[in-house]
């Protein structure tokens, strides 16, 4: 069963396969994917961030980010070129959170994990009370 959705750029509905764009769209994109890789794949570009790499080939750095983030292009290779971290837009090469978001959240999941225990702790009568 053909599965349709709107295209995430033009908002064009279309038989979705595997990406979130029209084919129209995947094409233009593949165009411009060519002249971000032909770019930063030249000796000199290698270190290029993704702001130098979109002023140099007009691509969206919304697009670039992307590009990184799924790993077509590799931070491993081209060690400037990064995406945004979810919560704070510091730029990072893995995952989707800096480390230091990262860890704020992990404590804020512990502080929740702490208020849940008490509310369990309470209802259950274990409240102790003071004179
Ligand atoms: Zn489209
Ligand atoms: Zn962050």
């Amino acid at each position: 069963m053909a599965d349709l959705a709107n295209c995430k750029n033009c908002g064009r509905l279309y038989v979705r396969v595997s990406s979130p764009y029209c084919p129209e769209c995947l094409k233009e994109q593949e165009k411009k994917f060519e002249l971000v890789y032909d770019f930063i794949r030249r000796q000199e570009n290698r270190t290029s961030t993704v702001q130098q790499t979109h002023e140099a080939t007009g691509v969206e750095t919304d697009l670039i980010y992307e590009w990184v983030r799924e790993g077509r292009l590799q931070s491993k290779i081209f060690p400037n070129l990064g995406y945004p971290c979810q919560s704070c837009g510091r730029i990072i090469q893995s995952g989707i959170l800096c480390d230091s978001c990262r860890t704020k959240i992990e404590k804020g999941i512990a502080l929740v994990d702490k208020i849940d225990r008490l509310q369990e702790d309470r209802q259950r009568g274990k409240t102790y009370h003071t004179k």
